[in-house]
């Protein structure tokens, strides 16, 4: 590389860190940035204006000063463009539009009963298209799109097994780039509701998670000093396939007694149709259980007993500060939480348990839309402030 190359990378990456700070810190003022990064006032000056030209940043008011000159103070400019995240269930679609600070400015729901994966995806297309649509002007317009998706993923954005969608090998990156023309990142549903819940929810402060995400399956996002943890090839997280019954049923993942045959929205469901008929729901079941239905409120409890015996594995294996639970069984959360935690008293290895948190997610289920929007807000500053320009 040249030497006016590597200039320019020095000086794209000392932007990025000024932009770093007004997205996290602001409002703040320039002598701040200064004295944070070791960066000379000169240098923040001249990179602020050209943030401030490119509208991601605005100057605004005044700050505090101990005497003398008032600082004007910068402020991150969230509304310069706008990202979407999506959470493709099993039998719903949830997507989002937010701003670059990850606030929601629009909402969306659809349901399916997946009749096939290319219908699924018109679905999805049709879903986001929508909100491309409704989005408000801006500098930038929508920067890119972030998909969760039931399943593992390969770099390229390739969905290469959902069992619960049964679908294989869709290159869904490629199909959602050649539509709309913005850049996709596709992740693990669960990938991106750890994400979402370090950025936004009960992990804001924690640096050690694990998001457990209890839908159809079960999957975890693992966030290890305050990084997502991908494992070697990226497939970190199946844990809702650990064999908790050697001898257990068959799974559809083809292992035998896997975690989420018992402890999923799936496996109660499958119990409460045994005992209670075909037709019954999550929905109906809150409900029942609400209106204090003793046998219903007993199959929560079994679920809380079997979400405890997975999540002991969980703190014996990563010791981490905080488990969060999200999916819609958060609902069920005044009966479940008490089994769990009994469970977790009597068998989890007391050293690992030690100041570990347990908790149900504050974002009920938009944990992973606004992970995932939140991945593709990160590929837009990631592209636009440290991208090397050869010259
Ligand atoms: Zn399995």
């Amino acid at each position: 590389m040249k030497q006016t190359g590597d200039l320019n990378l020095v000086k794209k990456i000392n932007k990025s860190i000024v932009l770093h700070h007004i997205r996290t810190d602001s409002p703040i003022s320039r002598a701040r940035i200064a004295e944070i990064t070791g960066l000379t006032k000169a240098t923040v000056s001249s990179l602020v204006n050209e943030l401030i030209e490119s509208s991601l940043v605005d100057e605004i008011g005044v700050g505090e000063s101990s005497g003398g000159r008032k600082p004007m103070m910068l402020l991150f400019n969230g509304t310069a463009g706008y990202a979407i995240g999506v959470d493709l269930g099993v039998h719903d679609i949830l997507a989002v539009l937010t701003d670059l600070t990850g606030k929601v400015v629009r909402e969306k729901r659809v349901n399916h009963d997946n009749p096939s994966a290319q219908e699924v995806i018109d679905l999805l297309k049709a879903t986001i298209r929508d909100l491309i649509n409704g989005a408000p002007e801006s500098v930038y317009g929508i920067i890119g799109i972030g998909i969760g998706v039931p399943g593992i993923c390969d770099e390229d954005g390739t969905l290469l097994f959902a069992p619960n969608l049964e679908w294989e090998n869709v290159p869904l990156q490629k199909y959602m780039e050649e539509t709309f023309h913005i850049p996709v990142v596709i992740d693990n549903e669960a990938n991106a509701g750890a994400v979402g819940e370090k950025q936004f929810g009960a992990g804001r402060e924690t640096a050690n998670l694990v998001y457990v995400s209890i839908g159809i399956g079960i999957g975890a996002g693992i966030i290890i000093k305050g990084e997502l943890y991908r494992g070697a090839t990226g497939f970190s997280g199946e844990i809702g396939h650990i064999s908790i019954q050697h001898d257990g049923p068959k799974c559809r993942c083809g292992s035998l007694g896997c975690w989420e045959l018992y402890a999923s929205e799936h496996a109660l469901l499958e119990r409460a149709r045994q005992e209670f008929g075909s037709s019954i729901t999550l929905e109906m079941l809150l409900r029942k259980a609400e209106a204090g239905d003793a046998a219903i409120i007993a199959l929560f409890e079994r679920l809380g007993y079997f979400l405890g015996v997975g999540v002991v594995n969980i703190i014996n294996s990563y010791n981490p500060e905080f488990v969060i639970l999200g999916g819609r069984l958060a609902g069920a959360e005044k009966w479940l939480m008490k089994p769990l935690l009994q469970l977790l008293e009597k068998r989890s290895l007391p050293h690992p348990r030690k100041l570990l948190n347990v908790a149900f997610s504050e974002l009920s289920d938009r944990s992973t839309v606004l992970g995932a929007a939140s991945f593709a807000v990160t590929k837009f500053f990631a592209s636009t402030t440290v991208s090397v320009e050869h010259n």
